[in-house]
């Protein structure tokens, strides 16, 4: 999260980031793109928190994802976290795949470089 509220775009601008939820800024809609955020939602006097696309939240017709219980996304990471553990030697071994595909592809000397790479492949991993 430190590194996260550290981080600038190719503009030297931050991109944003101050919530203090793990999962601010990497989730991601897979209709549009967008990410997704957090949400308090009261619905029938009951709270609850959601995650919702930035798009539909500000127009219902560009975009048809759907809203996500905060409780759902942390068993599926739960989940997602569980089984590269169970099949940690696997996963290893793709990381250092996919280490040694951004140091080769990218220019040593720019950080920026090796970074938007790490954030592709990381995203390819988690996919
Ligand atoms: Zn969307």
């Amino acid at each position: 999260m430190a590194r996260r509220s550290s981080e600038r775009d190719k503009n030297g601008i931050r991109r944003g980031f101050s919530a203090n939820n793990p999962f601010s800024q990497i989730i991601t809609c897979e209709c549009c793109g967008a990410q997704y955020r957090r949400i308090h939602w009261y619905n029938h006097g009951k709270k609850s928190i959601v995650w919702r696309c930035k798009t539909r939240m500000e127009d219902k017709t560009v975009c048809n994802s759907r809203t996500i219980h905060e409780e759902l996304l942390q068993q599926a990471f739960v989940d997602a976290l569980n089984e590269m553990i169970e099949n940690s030697d696997g996963y290893l071994s793709h990381l250092k795949e996919n280490l040694k595909t951004a140091i080769n592809l990218c220019n040593p000397q720019s950080a920026e470089a090796i970074t938007a790479r790490m954030n592709q492949l990381q995203q390819e991993l988690i996919d």
